[in-house]
């Protein structure tokens, strides 16, 4: 059966992890628009050459680019089983997935906001960066990184709030605590 299931929260709460495991537990395909951008940078491909200094920035990469990007990923696939973890980030992106899930009738199980305090985020972040040294993983691009989510991303909670999509998680605790609550979040047992 077609189901898309869509990962929103800040930078460092654990989506990515998260996302990852749901998806091999449950058949799904994991979409990480972070990922399919960074893997553009490190083959330097056009498009990796023109987003590297937007990532190392903090800022959005164009909604342009990335609903293209999303697009080509899903719109070939027979019956999508899709995990989206960093997408959608605007209200745009958010808006053209509604429209492109309804295309391909394919239903949102569900939106899991993953949350954790600000500093518990930036600590994480830092830590990252010393473990997996990702260019942007440095405290100026992660400030901005977390302002850029606050102003663009954070309004989505609004909106699929009112779609009646929304489930919120604690990311705080351990990684298995935090997938058993987006078992339970989800309804669903694996
Ligand atoms: P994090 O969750 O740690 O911020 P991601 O890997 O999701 O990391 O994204 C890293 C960067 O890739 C973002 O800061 C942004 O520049 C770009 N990016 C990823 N997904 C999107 C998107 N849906 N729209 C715009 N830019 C994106």
């Amino acid at each position: 059966m077609a189901e898309a299931v869509i990962f929103l929260g800040p930078p460092g709460a654990g989506k990515g992890t998260q996302a990852k495991r749901l998806a091999s537990e449950m058949g799904f395909k994991q979409l990480s628009t972070g990922d399919i951008l960074r893997s553009h940078i490190a083959r330097g491909t056009e498009l990796g050459q023109k987003v590297k200094p937007i990532l190392d920035r903090g800022d959005l990469v164009p909604d342009d680019l990335i609903l293209t990007l999303v697009h080509d990923e899903i719109a070939a696939m027979p019956n999508p089983k899709v995990i989206f973890d960093g997408f959608p980030r605007t209200k745009a992106q958010a808006e053209a997935l509604d429209k492109l899930l309804a295309g391909l009738k394919t239903p949102l199980l569900g939106v899991l906001l993953v949350t954790a305090p600000e500093e518990e985020l930036v600590k994480r972040l830092l830590n990252r960066a010393q473990q997996e040294g990702r260019s942007d993983d440095n405290e100026a691009t992660i400030r901005n990184r977390l302002e850029v989510y606050k102003a663009q991303t954070q309004p989505l909670v609004d909106y699929y709030t009112k779609t009646g999509s929304l489930r919120e998680v604690n990311g705080l605790g351990t990684p298995d605590g935090v997938y058993q609550s987006i078992q339970s979040a989800l309804g669903v047992e694996v």
